[in-house]
C-alpha cells in the first residue's frame, strides 16, 4: 500500500503517515508529529503521475 514514512523536521524521528490516494496535483496537510506532537507541514506530489508512488516533503509549520 501507499502508507509512507517522514521525517520529523524538528525531532528527526521517522513517523509514518496515513495513505493518500494518488493525485495529479499537491495535497498539503499539516499532521502533528506523534513524537514531539508539533505540527507539520506535509506536501505530497506523484512524480510518475497518478501511478507511482507519493514523494513526502516537510517542513515545519510555524
Ligand atoms: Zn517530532
Amino acid at each position: 500500500m501507499n502508507s509512507g514514512e517522514i521525517t520529523c523536521p524538528y525531532c528527526w524521528q521517522t513517523i509514518s503517515i496515513e495513505e493518500l490516494s494518488p493525485s495529479s496535483e499537491n495535497v498539503e496537510l499539516v499532521m502533528d508529529c506523534e513524537v514531539c506532537c508539533r505540527p507539520i507541514r506535509v506536501t505530497a506530489y506523484w512524480p510518475d503521475g497518478d501511478t507511482g508512488e507519493p514523494v513526502y516533503e516537510v517542513e515545519p509549520e510555524s
